[in-house]
């Protein structure tokens, strides 16, 4: 293993850590509405964001998650998660540094699967910072089960050579589709044939937002928001959405393998940055652990917050190898020396990590700046706030665990005797047998 950073690297991250520091988390504290990053008609934040946005293009590291074929500059997931890192530190950076979910899983399943005029459409002014989208696919009904979804789709018209007279009619109801209101196009995974089995079920669609039929029920708000009514995520009905033939995003009955192909993507991507802000939780706790005093001590004198940071340093390292860890899968797989899906477990491992060890981390340094913790004159209280999300967004920790377990259930053997393998008088008579004069 080697842990060291190849130095001109370390000077493109020195850079990003100056850069988001005196950028970014300025921008944070001038435009910090949740979900503001999205919102491309709010001018006072773009005309800012513009100037900021030219400046990482011109350092080379705009749209890094995605590699040269796709677009983008392409440093491998190891050196990513080494920038999400420090991205992860601020709410704006993404944006900022044309990175923010859930447009960088769509920039990549348009580049992946999308025509060379969907790219020249959708994809260019998504990569350009110009424009968001949406990723629409849980349901009211079902959440992000596919085997539940109802939302359908059907052909009316006639096909033509794919942009004919024909269209694609989408009916259903979505839920939880983030960013809907801000978003140029929405990308919907809707049942094409019902009978199919679960994987050739569904296919994904390109809808522009102002198409007729698709209808913001709600705006969902979550913990955070200040209004109830003026949240961020989208409760739509697509009532009879039409669009051409040409906006299917791959072929018919792929939309499952379309999901896939950016689920995985994301959820790493949300676990690298979750470094970031679980490390700036931790300065935050060291600071303050040096410059309270209570009961003739600091703070950082009494074991019990002693115990915080400990547990929060060893917890926040030993998730940042797994990050680590599964980036190098990734990019081994990349490479072609492991299999495709290699990573899956381990991106499962981060997944489930990610909301416990953010929870954790956030916690203690909330309770050790007490009062001031909870209040909101510091980040903290917002930032414990946004855990528990980090845990159901792209897929409930518990199915998580569960499918985890499931593939390792598979590959465990049964015990070959009515005792465990590893049952010691059964090892003991064995290695006996091999060595009788050992006891003897
Ligand atoms: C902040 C945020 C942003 C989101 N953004 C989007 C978005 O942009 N687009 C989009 O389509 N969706 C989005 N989602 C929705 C997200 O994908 C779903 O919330 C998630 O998949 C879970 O679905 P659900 O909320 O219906 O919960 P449910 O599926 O009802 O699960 C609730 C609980 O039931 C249990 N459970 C469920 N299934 C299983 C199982 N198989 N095994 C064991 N236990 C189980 C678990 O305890 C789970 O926590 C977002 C969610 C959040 C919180």
């Amino acid at each position: 293993m080697d842990f060291s950073i190849d130095p001109a690297f370390q000077e493109k991250l020195d850079w990003m850590a100056r850069f988001v520091r005196e950028e970014c988390e300025t921008f944070d504290l001038l435009f910090p509405e949740p979900g503001v990053q999205y919102d491309t008609a709010n001018a006072a934040a773009r005309a800012h964001l513009k100037p900021l946005q030219d400046q990482v293009k011109a350092q080379g590291l705009w749209a890094c998650h995605l590699g040269p074929q796709l677009g983008g500059p392409g440093y491998g997931q190891v050196k990513l998660a080494l920038m999400n890192e420090i991205l992860g530190r601020s709410n704006w950076a993404p944006t900022v540094f044309g990175t923010a979910a859930p447009d960088t899983g769509n920039a990549e399943i348009l580049a992946l699967f999308g025509t060379e005029a969907q790219k020249a459409r959708y994809l260019a002014p998504l990569m350009a910072g110009e424009i968001v989208s949406c990723f629409s696919m849980t349901e009211p009904q079902g959440g992000a089960d596919p085997g539940e979804f109802t939302c359908r789709a059907w052909q009316e018209g006639d096909p033509g050579s794919g942009s004919g007279t024909g269209e694609w009619v989408i009916e259903g109801e979505k839920w939880f589709s983030s960013n809907a209101r801000h978003a140029a196009f929405l990308l919907v995974i809707a049942v094409t044939d019902a009978d199919a089995p679960l994987t050739s079920r569904m296919s994904m669609f390109i809808i522009p937002a102002e198409t007729p039929g698709v209808e913001i029920l709600r705006n969902v708000a979550i913990i955070g928001d200040p209004d109830p009514e003026d949240g961020h995520h989208a409760h739509i009905r697509y009532d009879k959405a039409r669009v051409p033939f040409d906006h299917m995003l791959g072929k018919p009955g792929e939309g499952f393998r379309v999901a896939q192909a950016r689920l995985g993507g994301g959820r790493i991507h949300h676990a690298m940055r979750t470094v970031g802000k679980c490390q700036r939780a931790i300065d935050m706790m060291l600071e303050r652990a040096v410059s309270r005093r209570t009961r003739g001590r600091m703070l950082g004198d009494h074991q019990m917050v002693q115990a915080k940071i400990a547990d929060s340093l060893i917890e926040l390292e030993q998730f940042r190898l797994l990050v680590l860890k599964t980036a190098w899968i990734i990019d081994e797989i990349e490479a072609g020396r492991m299999p495709h899906g290699a990573s899956r477990n381990h991106i499962g491992m981060c997944k489930v990590a990610m909301a416990s060890v953010w929870m954790n981390v956030m916690g203690r340094a909330l309770e050790v700046h007490g009062s001031l913790g909870i209040s909101l004159d510091l980040p903290l209280a917002g930032w414990f706030a946004g855990g528990m999300g980090l845990a159901f967004a792209d897929g409930p920790t518990d199915v998580h665990k569960s499918q985890l377990a499931r593939a390792y259930l598979k590959q465990a053997s049964v015990a070959p005797e009515i005792f465990p393998s590893e049952h010691i008088p059964t090892r003991t008579a064995e290695a006996l047998r091999r060595y009788p004069q050992a006891r003897a």
